[in-house]
């Protein structure tokens, strides 16, 4: 039978958890024995979507966000939830470069930066009703031990 784990955590909606969040998902995925690098996507990844949630999910207001997280042999599969102003062109938001936010001096790379680092990304997403971005990474470091 295959190793599978899993977690989910709820916090605030503000910048000071973003590093908490990064850091449980690191703890967590360490049993997979990540390369540095490997490690480094994966936080990468989780900071974007976490840093997404709070400044233009809860545009900086208050809301909670829930993190989901599954290990299944060497893969993780991570979910960042937020329930706040949602998305409504999913497609034009994921494109590298697009942000609705340049005065705040976005880049625009947040979701270009997750597909990099990540296998598989899907965001699901509706205005009024809050995002959830999917991502999935296999840890290959994991693979050479087995
Ligand atoms: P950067 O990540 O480079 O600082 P950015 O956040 O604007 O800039 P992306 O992370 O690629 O760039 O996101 C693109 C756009 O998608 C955002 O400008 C925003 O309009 C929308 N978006 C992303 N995540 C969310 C979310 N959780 N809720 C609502 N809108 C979002
Ligand atoms: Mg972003």
């Amino acid at each position: 039978m295959m190793n599978q784990s899993e977690i989910t955590f709820v916090f605030d909606s503000s910048s000071e958890n973003e590093s908490l969040a990064r850091t449980v998902i690191a703890a967590f995925i360490a049993r997979l024995d990540p390369t540095l690098e490997e490690m480094a996507d994966v936080k990468t990844a989780v900071s974007e979507a976490v840093t997404n949630a709070i400044i233009h999910g809860y545009e900086g207001g208050e809301g909670k966000i829930t993190i989901h997280s599954r290990l299944e042999g060497n893969t993780v599969w991570i979910e960042i939830i937020d329930k706040g102003v949602g998305i409504s062109d999913i497609t034009k938001a994921m494109e590298p470069l697009y942000t609705t936010k340049p005065e705040m001096e976005r880049s625009g790379m947040g979701f270009a930066f997750m597909e990099a680092f990540m296998d598989e990304l899907e965001v699901v997403s509706e205005p009024g009703n809050g995002t959830t971005v999917k991502m999935k990474k296999n840890i290959y470091s994991a693979l050479n031990m087995s």
